[in-house]
């Protein structure tokens, strides 16, 4: 179990697992030289995005948590890991898709008012939305680099739609889709040595993949199958686990790396 209590969670939206693998050097730099562990998670149904985002924060299945497809716009009714972060004081930041806002600052989402939040109220503290698919990953990545360095968040979510956007603009067996995961890679490889310096568990992993068609919603192995890859400071890595695991451990995992008490609502176990 490491010493610091802190998580950056990097949710890449339509990282596809083989994506992450062949195209990810430095995540996969960070796996062979055992600083990292590597798993392959298969994604709950349906592989579309706003759900995920509620089962990957909540630790539960679409038909409990009730956010049943992308229209369903409201806040998360379920025990989330933003929820128990601010109950137990700590702080909490994201730099994601202005979805997140919906499901646990406030909805509908009001494109001024909720794009910049400071307000420790919140469930999501320090918020830096936004609301077009195509929106730069590099501007996505350094207001992620900006809220560490001036908040210090024990809880960050990082969420770049560059792969979706990709994938659903250009088809997966493209190079665009496959060189946004590398060009992902090198904006990680900028940040990720200074959050292990300064004490972040570091988790990246994706919500979906994304298909030939150019579409995701199914139940094919290249819309279900993301990856995680686990940093923990001072904790050596295990590699490529070659392990198959439940996003539903995602929360749990983030959970315990924090010191909070799991749910009970978050039935599967954590991976640490
Ligand atoms: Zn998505």
């Amino acid at each position: 179990m490491s010493s610091s209590q802190k998580v950056i969670l990097v949710l890449s939206d339509g990282l596809r697992y083989d994506a992450a693998v062949n195209g990810m050097g430095f995540l996969m730099h960070l796996v062979e030289r055992k600083l990292a562990s590597l798993y392959n998670v298969t994604g709950e149904l349906p592989t579309l995005s706003r759900p995920m985002y509620e089962s990957i924060h909540t630790g539960t299945p679409v038909i409990e948590h009730g956010i049943y497809s992308n229209s369903v716009v409201r806040r998360s009714k379920m025990p989330n890991v933003f929820q128990f972060a601010v109950e137990a004081g700590k702080t909490t930041a994201a730099a994601a898709y202005y979805w997140f806002s919906d499901l646990y600052n406030r909805a509908p989402y009001d494109r001024i008012d909720d794009r910049e939040v400071d307000d420790a109220n919140l469930l999501i503290q320090h918020g830096r939305f936004y609301t077009q698919d195509d929106y730069p990953d590099v501007e996505l990545f350094a207001t992620a680099g900006m809220l560490v360095r001036r908040y210090n968040p024990d809880y960050l979510l990082v969420h770049p739609s560059g792969m979706d956007w990709a994938g659903e603009t250009f088809g997966s067996d493209t190079p665009e889709y496959r060189k946004t995961a590398t060009r992902q890679d090198s904006h990680l490889a900028n940040l990720i040595p200074e959050w292990m310096e300064r004490g972040y568990n570091i988790l990246v992993t994706g919500d979906h993949g994304v298909n030939a068609d150019k579409t995701h919603g199914g139940t094919t192995p290249e819309v279900r199958y993301v990856p995680l890859f686990l940093v923990q400071p001072g904790v050596p890595g295990k590699g490529n686990t070659g392990e198959t695991i439940s996003m539903l451990q995602i929360a749990p995992t983030i959970c315990k790396l924090m010191g909070l008490a799991i749910p009970e609502t978050m039935k599967a176990p954590s991976v640490v």
